[in-house]
C-alpha cells in the first residue's frame, strides 16, 4: 500500500480553517503536497452574534461558497462537507440537526471515512479547548482526534496529529492587533455579551508557552491567507485588510501558526517550524 500523502484539517465552520491554519495549508500546497479541508458543520449559525432575540440562522449556501472561495485562494483541494448545522454559541439552543446534538460515534465513523478515502500523512484540528471554547470546536477536537487514533490504527493509516493553538504570549499582541483593526475599520460598535465571553475564554484556553512544539511563519504566504479570510465575508464585519497600515497589525497576529503535535509526541524541548509527514522541497 502506497504510503499516506498531504494535510486534511478538519475544523467546525467555514473560516475556522482559514485563522487557525489558512498558512499552513498554502504553504503544504505550494511544496506540493495534496491538502483537504473537511469542515464540519455548514455554519449556519454563523450570523452577527451577541443581540439577545436577534436570529442568528445564515443561508448556509452562504458560508459553503465562502469556503470554497478559501480553499481557491489558499490553492488546496475543494472543501469537503460533513453537513451538520451549526450549534450556535453556547446559551443559543443548539437547533436540530447540528453538531452539537450528533452522536459522537456517527461523527468518528464519517471522519475515519474521509480518512481512508484521502489517505493523508497528517491530520490538523482544534485542540481540545478550541480557542475561545465553541461547543462545535470543542466536540470538533475531540471526534477529530478519536478518528485519528482509529484511523491510524489502520494500515496505509495517518502518522502525525496537529492540535491548532493560541499560545498564551500571544493573546496581549493579538487582542491590540484587533482592536487596532476594528478601530481603522470604522467599527464602533461596542462588544456584545458573546464578543465579551468569547475574550474572557480565549485568554483562558490559551495554551502556555512551553506547551507548543510547531510554529510555522507564514509570512511568505499572509496573502494567501488574508485573501481566504477576506472569502469569508459573512463573518468579517465589514473589516478591510487591504490598507497598509491594518496589514502591519495582520503580520503581527497572523505572521505565525502554532500547533502542538500530539501524536507522535515529540521529545521534550523539541521545537519544529514545520509538521513532519509533509514533503518540503527545500521551502
Ligand atoms: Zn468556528
Amino acid at each position: 500500500m502506497p504510503a499516506p500523502r498531504g494535510l486534511l484539517s478538519i475544523f467546525p465552520h467555514p473560516d475556522d480553517e482559514s485563522y487557525g491554519a489558512g498558512g499552513l495549508m498554502a504553504l503544504a500546497a505550494a511544496a506540493g503536497n495534496p491538502v483537504w479541508v473537511l469542515c464540519v458543520t455548514n455554519g449556519d449559525q454563523g450570523g452577527r452574534p451577541g443581540e439577545v432575540g436577534v436570529d442568528h440562522s445564515l443561508d448556509p449556501d452562504i458560508r459553503c461558497r465562502e469556503l470554497t472561495c478559501a480553499c481557491e485562494a489558499l490553492g488546496v483541494a475543494e472543501p469537503i462537507f460533513l453537513g451538520y448545522r451549526d450549534s450556535g454559541m453556547e446559551g443559543w439552543g443548539a437547533p436540530e440537526g447540528s453538531l452539537a446534538l450528533a452522536d459522537p460515534a456517527e461523527v468518528v465513523e464519517r471522519m475515519v471515512e474521509e480518512i481512508r478515502r484521502l489517505r493523508p500523512a497528517i491530520i490538523v484540528t482544534f485542540d481540545p479547548g478550541g480557542i475561545y471554547g465553541h461547543p462545535d470546536h470543542v466536540k470538533c477536537s475531540a471526534t477529530a482526534t478519536e478518528a485519528f487514533r482509529l484511523a491510524a490504527a489502520e494500515p496505509g493509516g495517518p502518522i502525525a496529529l496537529y492540535h491548532q493553538v493560541m499560545p498564551r504570549s500571544r493573546i496581549a499582541a493579538t487582542r491590540a492587533a484587533m482592536e487596532e483593526e476594528r478601530r481603522r475599520s470604522g467599527d464602533t460598535a461596542p462588544p456584545s455579551e458573546d464578543d465579551l465571553r468569547q475574550q474572557e475564554a480565549f485568554a483562558r484556553l490559551a495554551r502556555p508557552d512551553e506547551d507548543i512544539t510547531t510554529t510555522v511563519a507564514i509570512g511568505e504566504v499572509l496573502d494567501r491567507k488574508l485573501a481566504a479570510l477576506a472569502c469569508h465575508d459573512s463573518q468579517m464585519r465589514g473589516r478591510r485588510w487591504e490598507d497598509p497600515e491594518v496589514r502591519r497589525g495582520l503580520e503581527e497576529m497572523f505572521g505565525h501558526e502554532t500547533f502542538v503535535r500530539v501524536y507522535p509526541a515529540p521529545n521534550p524541548g523539541d521545537l519544529e517550524e514545520r509538521p513532519i509527514g509533509l514533503e518540503w522541497g527545500g521551502r
